[in-house]
């Protein structure tokens, strides 16, 4: 049976976990409560206005489309409940 891989949040961890798995025989879902990933380190030069906060966010859905195994998901994640068997997990968002 296909392996499905749960991400939760598009930030450093997730997409890089994302693209790690892209060659992966696996359907990968990323969940994260906003469309977008921010590269914080620039925070700062939006704050001073030297960058538009446009320069520093990037759609997660345009990061990862070229890899088709990748569906990313807009939502916030509320709970994970460990299944009885001690290897399926259940996400709820
Ligand atoms: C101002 C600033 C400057 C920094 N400068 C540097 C630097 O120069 N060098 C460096 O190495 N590090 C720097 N960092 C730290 C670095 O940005 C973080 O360590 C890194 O972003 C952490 O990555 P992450 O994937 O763990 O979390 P994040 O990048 O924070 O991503 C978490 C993602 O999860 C999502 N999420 C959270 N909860 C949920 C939920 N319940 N359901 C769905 N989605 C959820 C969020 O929306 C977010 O997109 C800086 C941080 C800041 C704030």
């Amino acid at each position: 049976m296909r392996k499905k891989i749960v991400i939760i949040g598009g930030g450093f961890g997730g997409i890089s976990a994302a693209q790690e798995f892209g060659d992966y025989e696996a359907d990968i879902t990323v969940i994260d409560k906003t469309n977008h990933h921010v590269f914080q380190p620039l925070l700062y030069q939006v704050a001073t206005a030297a960058l538009s906060p446009a320069d520093i966010a990037a759609p997660i859905r345009g990061i990862l489309n070229k890899q088709k195994n990748i569906t990313v998901v807009m939502d916030e994640v509320i709970s994970i409940e460990k299944g009885s068997n001690n290897k399926k997990y259940k996400v709820s968002f």
